[in-house]
């Protein structure tokens, strides 16, 4: 039987056509110019992500490989250290994922985390088993002799921990340093070969300590010093830039996103002038939103910009559709159509060679790694641009998750409202007006999801909450009263969301003062909203817009 889970890490690693001429398919580095990396070795955990941040907040440089990568590929990359992740297989399973024992006498640090830690223990000749005693969810870990991983750390603590093996018996060399319940060794340590490891999962929030651990074992033990913080990012991303792109001309659709803001930036950063931002305006945008780009973005970055007013276009494109998809559509392709047009006329003024895209990190795991350039001819992000205008894609940010992102667009300058932005979709307002899309029907929405907005940020939870819909329900009318007299408005929905990654999402449980506020400013100044719900499903079955 394969091991659970592995169909889907041999899809997530699988090489994307095309991508990894010059390196192995499937292990390139994501850029050049990065520092030497921590990298973490995916066996199709839940959180190996979430490892790769954490070692980033420790300001070191982290990649994730795949666990198919043998030792001479993770030692091509030159690691400062490896951490092993969790897994969803069984180590003494027939085909389970190993880990080569030829990896610990390479002098490379290792740390091992949950099946990491298991598959470290057998390969090094523990023993792993089945003790009965499987643990999920917060655990009582007990602290026999802290050793170094778990110096200075309270004797016992609460450790998050999934599993239903448990290493019995640990490789000779190393010291036992703590227990639990339902894992007799629940980490291991032996500080001379820098080799440690846990049962529980310190990378979660959920595991207080976690973060300490994490540190303890690569500055104490691995003795790593930090080499990964938003100034070092910049500096070395604006050189890659540079050598990159020499002088050719280079251009940027902006989104009005965080994303393509913050790549626009240090792509400015790096070559000035060469670079030409193209922002097309579909009237779709929310309350300030242009603005934001046209004026404070131009003011904080100096750069040059091209503003396609496409306003009017769009709304005649829509006129009368109310079927999503239909919508949807046509918003693609008329903002295919203008991005194109403007491309054209900026490229043959400036001879345009390159075209910037937000791509983020994990896009690029996603996607198993991907070289860094490509001549596009299909491409999602921009979308159908002709085979004439083949582009060499610069992707700043494809070393990145988006909380370094945002640091970075913060420590350049960029307006807070834009860096701090939650994600918006490509259509805008038109899938948050269910029904036809009308500038009336346009306004009446601004003005509701401005007062949602304002009273969020005023309550303080922006960073909370992922993403807030608000959606007109255009087609549907409720009876109110106001001022004494009878009101026959349309209902609008709130649709505040938490999430981590948007592929789940749950309803935000906003404070009902908070919602009362929103409520009530909506009733009172949008005149043609007398009615204001709040949206309880999770996604799935709900997604997170309505259309
Ligand atoms: N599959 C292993 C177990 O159940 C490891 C689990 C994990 O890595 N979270 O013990």
């Amino acid at each position: 039987m394969a091991a659970p889970g592995a169909d889907r890490l041999a899809a997530r690693w699988a090489p994307r056509p095309g991508a990894g001429t010059l390196r192995p398919a499937g292990y390139p580095r994501t850029m050049e110019n990065t520092p030497r990396p921590v990298l973490v070795v995916d066996f199709g955990a839940q959180y190996a992500q979430l490892i790769a941040r954490r070692v980033r907040e420790l300001q070191l440089y982290s990649e994730i490989v795949p666990h198919s990568a043998s030792v001479s590929e993770l030692l091509a990359r030159d690691p400062v250290a490896i951490i092993l992740s969790g897994g969803p297989a069984s180590v003494y399973a027939a085909d389970a994922p190993g880990v080569d024992p030829a990896l610990f006498g390479t002098d490379v640090p290792v740390f091992g985390i949950c099946y990491g830690f298991q598959a470290m223990a057998r390969a090094l000749g523990g023993t792993v088993a089945q003790t009965g005693r499987r643990e999920f969810g917060g655990t009582p870990l007990l602290v026999d002799a802290p050793g170094a991983v778990l110096a200075d750390l309270p004797a016992e603590q609460s450790v998050w921990m999934s599993h239903n093996d448990a290493v019995t018996a640990a490789p000779d060399g190393f010291a036992v340093t703590a227990r639990s319940a339902g894992a007799p060794v629940a980490a291991f340590e032996d500080t001379a070969r820098r080799l440690a490891g846990v049962q529980f999962h310190p990378e979660v929030a959920h595991t207080p300590h976690g973060q300490d651990v994490l540190r303890r074992f690569l500055y104490d033990v691995a003795g790593l010093t930090p080499n990964w913080t938003t100034g070092s990012v910049i500096d070395d991303q604006v050189a890659a830039i540079r050598a990159q792109v020499g002088d050719a001309a280079v251009l940027c659709a902006l989104s009005g996103g965080v994303d393509s803001a913050v790549a626009a930036a240090l792509v400015h950063e790096a070559v000035g002038d060469q670079l030409t931002c193209v922002f097309v305006d579909h009237g779709l945008l929310r309350a300030g939103e242009a603005e934001q780009v046209e004026r404070d973005y131009v003011a904080a970055t100096g750069i040059k910009l091209k503003v396609v007013d496409a306003a009017e276009t769009f709304l005649s494109q829509l006129a009368g559709v109310t079927d999503p998809e239909q919508k949807r559509k046509i918003i693609g392709r008329e903002f295919i159509r203008t991005f194109e047009a403007a491309a054209r006329e900026v490229a043959a003024v400036e001879g345009v060679q390159f075209l910037v895209q937000g791509t983020l990190y994990p896009d690029v795991v996603e996607s198993g790694g991907g070289t860094g350039t490509a001549n596009i001819k299909s491409h999602h992000n921009v979308g159908g641009l002709p085979d004439d205008l083949a582009f060499t894609l610069v992707e700043p940010l494809r070393t990145l998750f988006k909380d370094e992102v945002r640091a970075i667009g913060a420590e350049l300058g960029l307006p807070t409202e834009m860096v701090q932005r939650h994600p918006f979709p490509g259509p805008g307002l038109a899938i948050r007006i269910i029904g036809a899309v009308t500038p009336e029907r346009l306004t009446m929405l601004r003005a509701a999801d401005l007062i949602a907005r304002e009273e969020l940020t005023a309550a303080g939870l922006d960073g909370a909450i992922w993403q807030f819909p608000v959606v007109l329900l255009a087609d549907v009318r409720s009876v109110g009263v106001q001022g004494d007299g009878r009101t026959y408005g349309h209902p609008v929905v709130l649709r505040p969301v938490v999430s981590e990654d948007a592929m789940t999402a749950d309803w935000a449980k906003l404070p009902y003062d908070v919602l009362a506020r929103i409520s009530t400013r909506i009733t009172n100044e949008v005149p043609e909203v007398n009615r204001v719900t709040l949206d309880i499903t999770s996604k799935p079955p709900g997604t997170i817009e309505w259309e």
